[in-house]
C-alpha cells in the first residue's frame, strides 16, 4: 500500500462514481497519487487531513456544495491549485468560481487527456509560483520575532507563524516545524493573516518584507 511520496497528490471530488473512478485511474497511470471524495464534507475532511497538491472540484455535490467548499478551503489558506468541473456551462457559474479562488474550469462533458493536461499545466505553474516565494525569504527571515510582534501585535507563537507563511509553509508543514497540532497551526494562520491585514497567505512575504523595509529606513 505504501506509495512513493513524490507523487503529486490529487484530490478528485466528484459524486458521480463512473467519472470519479476514471479519472482517478487516469490520473494513477499518469503518476498521480489520486484520492477521490464523494461529497463536498468529504473533500474538507481530506484537505484537512493533508493538502492535496492540486484538487479537481466538481460543483454539483451533495451535502456541502463545490463553491462552499472552494471559499472554505481558501479561507483555510489551502493555496493548492483547483481545477473546477461542472456540467453547468453558465457564464455566472465560471466567474464565481475564479473569485472564489479557483485556477482553472473545464465543462463536463470533457475529454479525459484535455484535462490531464491542465493537471499537469496547473502543477508546473504552482511549482514555478512555490520556487518563486521560496527565493524571496531572506528579507523575512532577517525581521526578529520580537520585532514582528511588536509591529503586528502578534503573540511569539503568531510571530514563528507568520515568518513560516512567509517562507511559504503549508499548515501541516507550520504544525510539523512548531511541533503543534494543524488545528492549532491553522487558527494561527488565520490569526496573523487578519493580525497582519492580508486575506491570503501569499502576501504574508511581501508585508513582512515592506515592515523590515521601513524599520530600516527608520533606523537609518
Ligand atoms: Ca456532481
Amino acid at each position: 500500500m505504501s506509495q512513493p511520496t513524490n507523487q503529486p497528490f490529487v484530490l478528485v471530488v466528484e459524486d458521480q462514481d463512473d467519472l470519479a473512478e476514471a479519472l482517478a485511474l487516469n490520473l494513477r497511470r499518469d503518476g498521480y497519487r489520486a484520492e477521490v471524495a464523494r461529497d463536498g464534507l468529504h473533500a474538507l475532511y481530506a484537505v484537512g487531513q493533508r493538502e492535496p497538491d492540486l484538487i479537481i472540484l466538481d460543483l454539483g455535490l451533495p451535502r456541502v456544495d463545490g463553491m462552499t467548499v472552494l471559499q472554505r478551503i481558501r479561507a483555510d489558506g489551502v493555496q493548492c491549485p483547483v481545477l473546477v468541473l461542472t456540467a453547468r456551462g453558465a457564464a455566472q457559474d465560471r466567474v464565481d468560481g475564479l473569485h472564489a479562488g479557483a485556477d482553472d474550469y473545464v465543462i463536463k462533458p470533457f475529454y479525459t487527456l484535455e484535462l490531464l493536461a491542465r493537471v499537469k499545466a496547473l502543477l508546473r505553474r504552482a511549482a514555478t509560483r512555490s520556487r518563486s516565494a521560496t527565493s524571496g525569504t531572506e528579507t523575512s527571515t532577517a525581521y526578529s520575532d520580537d520585532a514582528l510582534a511588536t509591529r503586528f501585535g502578534l503573540t511569539a507563537q503568531q510571530a514563528r507563524v507568520a515568518r513560516l507563511l512567509a517562507e511559504g509553509l503549508s499548515n501541516p508543514e507550520i504544525a510539523a516545524a512548531l511541533d503543534i497540532s494543524r488545528f492549532t497551526a491553522r487558527n494561527h494562520a488565520r490569526e496573523v493573516l487578519a493580525k497582519i491585514g492580508v486575506p491570503a497567505r501569499a502576501r504574508v512575504a511581501a508585508v513582512l518584507r515592506a515592515a523590515l523595509e521601513s524599520q530600516r529606513g527608520t533606523r537609518e
